[in-house]
């Protein structure tokens, strides 16, 4: 097993099945695989720790998937969506704090056209020119991710999900498709987005070789962003029954990622955070490089709800900003005050 993680480590690329095998290494193994991803991270980005301020904008959703707990047919979800001023309040309180990159998050809410979309991102550029402002608002057109980007957006995160047809169909309704999801990436790039993928490890159905293509899939993409993090059951979804994906796995894909692609952007996700209480920092020490607190209202915070005992729904901003510097120095990184552009230029 040494000699497939020297080879990751020197070539930056595996076949599928010998990513299987690494997927199943040992404990110890894993150890060494974690070790060469944080040289790797630190070599990249030395001991700086990227935070993106992450607001929550609206929990209305028009697509189903499965797994979420704001999915459109959970009539147990309490709805909300913050107002333009709301968000803008958000922004400033954030940028107060060190923030330099605001990530405007949601589900797929009509009532957020793309006027009204292009109108949040010219009045936050505006007051605050020197930040990056990131969209993570599902799938849409090509016109309007254009639109959003001569607008001013500079990245976009859209979570692939998975790079397995098959499996996109059983976390999916019929009406939402892997071709779709896949042509908005190609489009976000193509267009000159930075762009993230991502996807939910443990997620149901969910296989070795699935991870494998996902991985593999990656590397081709060569994304500026990956966001992984474990699948966590939601009490109102029809996955409420499946097991959780497991912090071991997590740690290893970060590892592997942060080997396949090094000057990656790799955030270390609140559902790791959620699965264990030390889940950022051990996500940091695997080879992660972002952290993303919540800046949305303490009020709103719960009812964003993906899944069950989701962390860090009750504190201010500024206390979550604190908690995390201390963790973050805790493990001897530190937290940057920079827009934390990617050095992963991709094929833009
Ligand atoms: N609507 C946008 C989209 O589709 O990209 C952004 C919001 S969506 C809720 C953000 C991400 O949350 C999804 O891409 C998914 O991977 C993750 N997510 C949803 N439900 C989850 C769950 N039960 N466990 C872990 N992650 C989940």
């Amino acid at each position: 097993m040494t000699d497939l993680i020297r080879k990751l480590y020197e070539t930056q690329t595996l076949e599928k099945d010998e990513l299987i095998s690494l997927l199943n290494c040992s404990a110890d193994d894993a150890e060494e695989l974690r070790r060469l991803a944080e040289q790797r991270r630190i070599e990249s980005y030395g001991r700086d720790i990227f935070i993106r301020g992450l607001i929550e904008f609206t929990n209305i959703c028009r697509q189903d998937c499965y797994y979420c707990g704001i999915r459109k047919s959970n009539k147990n979800c309490e709805r909300y969506r913050l107002s333009g001023e709301e968000i803008l309040a958000c922004c400033d309180e954030g940028y107060d704090l060190g923030f330099r990159t605001f990530v405007l998050q949601g589900g797929e809410d009509g009532y957020f056209t793309d006027e009204k979309i292009c109108g949040l991102i010219e009045s936050i550029k505006k007051a605050h020119p020197d930040c990056a402002l990131t969209l993570s608002i599902g799938e849409k057109s090509r016109e309007s991710y254009k639109r959003f980007f001569d607008c001013g957006a500079d990245r976009y995160l859209l979570r692939h999900e998975t790079a397995d047809k098959e499996h996109f169909s059983k976390l999916h309704p019929e009406g939402q498709s892997f071709e779709n999801r896949m042509r908005c990436l190609y489009d976000l790039k193509d267009i000159g987005y930075q762009v993230g993928c991502g996807f939910m490890v443990g997620s149901p159905y969910q296989t070795d070789e699935c991870l494998a293509k996902d991985l593999l899939f990656i590397k081709k993409f060569n994304p500026q962003m990956i966001g992984i993090g474990p699948f966590i059951r939601h009490k109102d979804t029809k996955f409420k029954d499946f097991p959780d994906g497991t912090l071991e796995m997590t740690l290893r894909l970060l590892s592997i990622i942060r080997l396949m692609l090094p000057k990656v952007l790799l955030p270390a996700t609140t559902a790791l955070a959620t699965i264990d209480p030390r889940g950022r920092e051990k996500g940091i020490l695997a080879g992660a490089n972002v952290v993303m607190p919540n800046l949305s209202p303490v009020r709103f915070r719960k009812a964003y709800s993906l899944y069950d005992n989701k962390v860090c729904t009750g504190e201010e901003s500024a206390e979550c900003k604190n908690c995390l510097s201390r963790r973050i120095e805790s493990i001897g990184c530190r937290i940057a005050v920079s827009r934390g552009d990617s050095l992963n230029t991709g094929n833009r």
